[in-house]
């Protein structure tokens, strides 16, 4: 057994276990809580989590809360419509260029705002030989599809040799030129970053294959030496790396925070991709932070942060439509034709464009 798979053993699934660190008042809410999201907590994370105090923003998206049965009318079992656009098991194609590809539900540890619970909450079985062939019959009746998300679940918890089917599979389609995998290993179990794996992702990669790997931070705490030293292994061997953070209530919800999540990534050489509206999973309406604020918390950092560590914030709209991007409208045309744009340092600026002048 490789280390990571040793940390795995050592995960807190139960809540004999996690009575340990935190006493559990409610037993019988909590067992009805991990019926819907199972519980587990990495020894790397457990290190970091502060369990003396309910609001340190690790415990609260890692130890489970009676609220996540509280469900709002508007949540959703399948809050972005994964279900609603898979033409075939194990895969989900909503836009012409790129699909999703399931390639396990198990995660190394459950975040308690997850999207994908009514999966990952559940010990859904993953997809056999028989599905990946499935899935490569898919990409080469769809030459349109040239990138493969790899997600889940966490595609990184496979162990190599699993992983290492997949790629092959998916390099022997050659309209695939990217594939990109969602992971959430690099914050909670570093030690999976091995130099093992980093040869097989580089094995996945020429100059017009690129493997891309995003990742998931939420908090500047979760940015601990290892998880540097994973993103360091992963960068050094060529691998971009970018990150989706999800805006979560009494978590990340402020300017400050953002800001300094976002400014210690990109100086770990981690792009900042996507800051996402939370997603309208049940369950989950605890973390909710209303758009409006994440509007004003993405518009109080433009200009005040280096443009090279501001993500776009998004909504990921119900039904399968999509994600698009949400924030102030900097511009607005006046009646006399002129722009009226507000600088992000406040002042009001009148821009007036030239007219368009013929080509020829
Ligand atoms: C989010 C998502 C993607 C990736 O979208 P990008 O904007 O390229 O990051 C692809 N397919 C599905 C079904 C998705 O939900
Ligand atoms: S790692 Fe991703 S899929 Fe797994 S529990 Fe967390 S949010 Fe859900």
């Amino acid at each position: 057994m490789e280390p990571w798979q040793q940390e795995l053993a050592q995960t807190i699934r139960t809540l004999d276990q996690l009575d340990v660190l935190v006493p559990i008042a409610q037993r019988e809410t909590m067992r009805a809580v991990l019926k819907n999201m199972r519980l587990a907590i990495t020894p790397h994370t457990a290190k970091l989590i502060d369990f003396a105090n309910p609001q340190d923003p690790l415990f609260l998206m890692t130890v489970p809360q009676a609220r996540e049965l509280d469900f709002s009318p508007e949540e959703l079992t399948d809050p972005i419509g994964d279900e609603a656009k898979s033409p075939i098991p194990f895969l989900t194609h909503r836009y012409p260029d790129r699909v999703l590809v399931y390639v396990t539900f198990f995660c190394s540890a459950y975040c308690r705002f997850c999207f994908r619970r009514f999966k990952t909450g559940q010990a859904t079985p993953g997809p056999t030989a028989d599905d990946r062939e499935r899935v490569c019959a898919y990409l080469r009746a769809h030459p349109e599809v040239d990138e493969v998300i790899l997600t889940g679940g966490d595609p990184l918890t496979l162990v190599d040799a699993q992983l290492q089917e997949w790629l092959a599979a998916l390099r022997a389609v050659p309209t695939v030129t990217r594939i990109r995998i969602h992971t959430r290993v690099p914050v909670n179990l570093p030690s999976r970053i091995t130099p093992g794996l980093i040869s097989l992702l580089r094995g996945a990669m020429d100059a017009t294959h690129p493997v891309y790997v995003v990742t998931h931070f939420n908090h500047p705490c979760e940015l601990a030496p290892e998880n540097i030293a994973a993103i360091a292994a992963l960068v050094d061997a060529g691998i971009v790396v970018r990150n989706q953070a999800v805006l979560l209530r009494g978590v990340n919800d402020d300017a400050v925070t953002l800001r300094a999540l976002f400014k210690r990534l990109t100086d770990v050489r981690v792009v900042p991709y996507y800051l996402h509206q939370l997603d309208l999973a049940r369950g989950t309406g605890h973390f909710r932070v209303a758009i409006e604020t994440g509007i004003a918390l993405m518009r109080a950092l433009q200009g005040t942060t280096t443009g090279i560590a501001l993500p776009r914030y998004m909504l990921d709209l119900p039904g399968g439509h999509g994600k698009v991007p949400l924030g102030t409208a900097w511009l607005a045309r006046q009646e006399d034709g002129a722009y009226r744009a507000e600088s992000p340092l406040g002042a009001a600026v009148t821009y007036h464009e030239p007219s368009e002048k013929s080509p020829t």
